[in-house]
């Protein structure tokens, strides 16, 4: 079909005209602040209080008398709920959640707790937007030799993908850090009257916060047989998991990209992640989504792409309904655990090049075959990067913003090597990415810096050069 591009490649829009104006705002973000996880010693704090509390034993008496009965923490619960408040960074909840206790009032360990807590809230800093990054990947690479195997692809896979074991050691490094992962609606806010207005993100000393976003997380066709998951899937427990489909037609199910890597990261480090939120996926339709062949295109068989026409080929029973089903009950599981979603356009369009016609042809479909399943958004992550403006400032003379704020739209992502982009208006919320991927480590690892070291996280079965672009 004419028009559609496949791959999420291809040349990256950089701002360039900003690259020397930002050179100014770069020292904020690279203070290294010393890891210091208060709010875990604050936890065990509490525990040593409580139990001292109630460990005073009698002391010893001539005559014998019977051992007391050790007198349980009944408030040790309360205390470990109040905790997971304040991990992830939301103190007044914490405090809320200590002082509605009807055991409060002649509680030393809940009130103790409170007051730990009353002064960590007290020693958090607000973090400006300008200083806040964001960071992104593509679906990750499980199977190193399937996706560096010298086909067609193996070029694209080696510049603009990252392997799993990257992945983990960006993500641990990140940690190690104090990146805390942010949503781009705490860091701006949208009003009833739809203007928007900056958000507050507050942590403690040694904490920063940073955007992660995944683009096309849709398992396009394309891949196939190189070595990525197939698809996302809910399991019994009502964990979100990749499929992946091994040589000999198996099917295992585990972490096999970013989704559920990040939610079992954040299982054991509650504290990566800001009062639970997650990253962001930039999604088109044309695929499908999340693994799923959902586009109204595997129903009506209409402009059908070869690909398209083979996978229903390969998959006589195919059920479209069943399709939208199990793939809404996976966007509805991800949001739960704190995930969210952005239009990423319906058919990878360049936004920088399409029409204002176009784009908005293309939005309607990702209105009637996205929507429906990943619910709304007010989140545009521009395919290639592909801004509907230069550096300057988004106005309503402008037919594409206009058209996009009309539909809601109210954050606007493009992609910037610089650690910081960020521009604001009453209308919109906009932010520079930055790619983590193979092209980005090999040639410019000196811009990693700030968040991990190249030499470290490298997968030596990358084939090398990285091929220029
Ligand atoms: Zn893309």
């Amino acid at each position: 079909m004419k028009g559609r591009i496949q791959k999420p490649w291809g040349r990256l829009l950089i701002l360039a005209a900003v690259t020397g104006s930002l050179s100014m705002l770069q020292g904020c973000a690279v203070r290294m602040l010393p890891f210091d996880d208060k709010v875990v010693e604050v936890e065990d704090d509490d525990r040593k209080e409580a139990k001292k509390a109630i460990d005073i034993k009698p002391s010893a008496t001539p005559t014998p008398t019977p051992e007391p009965t050790p007198t349980p923490i009944p408030v040790q619960p309360i205390l470990d709920e109040a905790a997971s408040f304040a991990l992830q960074y939301d103190y007044d909840s914490a405090i809320a959640y200590l002082e509605e206790q009807p055991e409060y009032a002649d509680d030393l360990a809940l009130q103790t707790a409170a007051k730990k807590y009353r002064n960590t809230k007290a020693a958090c800093t607000e973090w400006k937007m300008e200083d806040i990054t964001h960071v992104f990947f593509h679906t990750l690479i499980y199977d190193t030799s399937k996706a560096f195997d010298g086909d067609e692809d193996e070029d694209g896979y080696n510049q603009m993908m990252t392997t799993i074991s990257e992945f983990n050691g960006i993500i641990q490094s990140m940690y190690d850090k104090g990146y805390v992962m942010v949503s781009l609606h705490d860091i701006a806010k949208v009003n009833d009257d739809g203007t928007m207005s900056p958000g507050s993100i507050r942590l403690p000393p040694g904490k920063k916060p940073f955007v992660l976003s995944q683009d096309d997380v849709s398992y396009y066709h394309y891949m196939d047989g190189d070595g990525f998951a197939s698809r996302l899937v809910v399991t019994d427990d009502g964990s979100v998991k990749c499929e992946y489909i091994e040589d000999d037609g198996s099917v295992s199910v585990g972490d096999y990209d970013m989704v559920p890597l990040i939610d079992t990261f954040v299982r054991e480090h509650p504290d990566f992640s800001y009062r639970g939120h997650k990253g962001i996926l930039a999604m088109t339709g044309y695929n499908g989504v999340l693994g799923y062949r959902t586009d109204s295109a595997y129903k009506t068989r209409d402009n059908l792409q070869d690909n398209q026409e083979e996978f229903l080929r390969n998959n006589p029973d195919f059920d479209f309904d069943r399709e939208v089903e199990e793939a809404t009950r996976v966007a509805d599981a991800m949001k739960a655990e704190g995930w969210e979603f952005a239009s990423h356009t319906w058919g990878h369009r360049n936004a920088t090049t399409s029409t204002a016609e176009e784009l908005k042809e293309d939005n309607k479909r990702w209105e009637a075959n996205v929507k429906p399943i990943l619910g709304d958004t007010d989140v545009i992550i521009f395919a290639f990067g592909a801004d509907i403006s230069n550096w300057q400032k988004y106005d309503f003379d402008n037919p594409k913003f206009a058209y996009y704020k009309s539909r809601g739209y109210n954050y606007y992502c493009n992609v910037d090597s610089n650690r910081l982009w960020v521009q604001f208006t009453d209308q919109a919320f906009r932010m520079g990415r930055r790619n983590l991927d193979g092209y980005r480590m090999y040639y410019n690892p000196e811009m990693c810096e700030d968040l991990f070291d190249v030499d470290e996280v490298w997968d030596s079965s990358r084939p090398t050069p990285v091929p220029e672009m």
